[in-house]
């Protein structure tokens, strides 16, 4: 089970740009990554449209989804910001969040916090945040 994020500190410095440059409304992004032990270690950034209708919510462009994932094979986690709000998942988020395979990251005013999907409905639970 995985225990832990490994964030390497370039990424983790580009995520409240990305946040700033898509205000107001929510940035996103998906993450490549590899499991090392228990822990799930981040090596890329892809930041995606919104193609979310609503302002209060994000959709990751799923053509950058299935590209990433045929070159890469390491899609790992879904990054979004919360424009407003705090680095927690909203119920939005828990009702979208059905793929225990992914981690979520979320960053809101500056803080970047990682969450592990419990299943359809089932909320998250908080995953410890390690710089690298
Ligand atoms: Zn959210």
């Amino acid at each position: 089970m995985l225990a832990r994020v490994v964030l390497p500190r370039e990424i983790a410095a580009a995520l409240p740009r990305l946040a700033a440059a898509a205000l107001p409304r929510e940035a996103c992004a998906l993450m490549t990554g590899r499991r090392s032990g228990d822990a799930l270690v981040i090596t890329g950034l892809a930041p995606s449209s919104n193609l979310a209708a609503a302002g209060d919510a994000f959709e990751i462009d799923t053509a950058l989804h299935l590209r990433l994932q045929r070159r890469t094979r390491a899609v790992a986690a879904i990054w979004h910001s919360h424009p407003s709000g705090a680095a927690i998942p909203s119920a939005r988020d828990a009702a979208g969040a059905w793929d225990q395979g992914l981690a979520w990251i979320i960053t809101a005013r500056g803080e970047t916090t990682a969450w592990l999907p419990l299943g359809e409905g089932r909320g998250f639970a908080p995953l410890p945040l390690v710089p690298a």
